[in-house]
């Protein structure tokens, strides 16, 4: 009978108060068992102090609470955490909690696996197993923030949707993560610090204008030339530039937010002049800014980070176009915690 029990946290606050309801009792109970879950991250029924003794068993008879586990912790040398996530059905993803003077950042899953084919990512290479529910994308993000409590010294910061997965390809429950990590029941975070990185996925870039989440938004960009955006990250054939370009105009003319273009350059792939005036040229379609990211070795040997030259030239020609450039050193390499190199190698 053990696993005919529902998941409690898969239910909403009004579910819950109406279950109560129907259970004879008051829908203030709901909102009591609500609360021990999402704010204060009960892990048990019996933790529920304030719940009577058989109404606390009842639910034990009706329900589970599927938590995440984090089934091993690495930190690198660097301060950065890597955590190996157990599910409830024994699937892993990882999280990586990112340390920096001033902020702590919590980068996570929100697929088991990819369905994308980018040839320079390590999570590319399993294939998509599912989509992560709410609840364990939020509970990712606790364990981040306790983490950082705990060792920091200071709360969780800012969130970004860059460990495994597209996040547009698991919207809907990415969003609900979302909008349960930014409500005042949940962490109450502002939504500003949150991220969420995509490859590029025109009609839900639209929705998210649409749905006006006040979340930041990220492209993983690495070629403004189709030809070899396509043979580096193979579905841009079905997502051409021009269909970016539009889903992007669309995101900024609602949201008049700045988008953060990630860009990787590789040797012999897209270090030459005209490939730098073409990212040039797409960056002129909405404000944004460029972030030239380290390429982090996957151990395949067709990708080859390139010259510093080569990451100099661009670094010039988008500055001379007064576009705004950072260069993102990688955090956590040595326990394959950085970009792309997130693939269940520690589980
Ligand atoms: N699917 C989303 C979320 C993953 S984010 C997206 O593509 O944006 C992971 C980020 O790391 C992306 O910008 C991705 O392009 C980048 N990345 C992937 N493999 C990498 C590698 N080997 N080295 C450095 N960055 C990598």
């Amino acid at each position: 009978m053990k696993n005919k029990k529902k998941d409690i946290r898969a239910l909403t606050k009004k579910q819950l108060q109406d279950f109560f309801v129907a259970e004879r009792d008051k829908s203030f109970r709901g909102s009591q068992v609500y609360e021990w879950l999402w704010n204060k991250g009960a892990h048990s029924f019996e933790a529920m102090t304030n719940i009577s003794k058989e109404t606390r068993e009842m639910l034990n008879e009706n329900f589970v609470i599927n938590h995440i586990r984090v089934d091993q912790m690495q930190r690198s040398s660097d301060g950065t955490i890597k955590n190996a996530v157990k599910l409830h059905d024994q699937l892993t993803v990882e999280s990586v909690l990112i340390p920096t003077a001033t902020r702590t950042t919590a980068c996570v899953s929100s697929q088991v696996g990819c369905s994308l084919d980018c040839q320079f990512c390590a999570t590319a290479k399993l294939k998509r197993m599912r989509n992560l529910n709410p609840d364990e994308i939020y509970d990712q993000v606790v364990a981040i923030d306790n983490e950082s409590r705990l060792y920091f010294d200071r709360p969780l910061s800012n969130i970004v949707f860059m460990g495994m997965g597209e996040p547009l390809m698991n919207y809907n429950n990415v969003m609900k993560a979302v909008e349960k990590i930014t409500s005042p029941e949940g962490l109450g975070m502002s939504p500003k610090r949150i991220t969420i990185s995509t490859s590029g996925v025109p009609k839900m870039i639209k929705k998210l204008a649409d749905d006006e989440a006040k979340i930041k938004l990220a492209v993983s960009l690495h070629s403004a030339v189709d030809k070899i955006r396509t043979k580096i990250m193979p579905f841009n054939e079905t997502f051409p530039l021009n269909d970016l370009r539009e889903a992007l105009e669309y995101w900024y003319s609602k949201t008049k937010s700045r988008i953060t273009y990630e860009y990787i350059v590789w040797k012999d792939i897209n270090d030459t002049r005209k490939d730098a005036e073409a990212l040039v040229r797409f960056c002129k379609y909405v404000p944004c800014k460029v972030n030239l990211i380290e390429y982090n070795p996957i151990d395949d040997g067709n990708f080859q980070q390139a010259s510093s030259q080569a990451t100099d030239m661009y670094q010039q020609i988008l500055e001379r176009n007064n576009i705004t450039v950072t260069v993102r050193r990688s955090r956590g390499k040595d326990i394959d915690a950085a970009c792309g190199q997130l693939a269940n190698k520690s589980a």
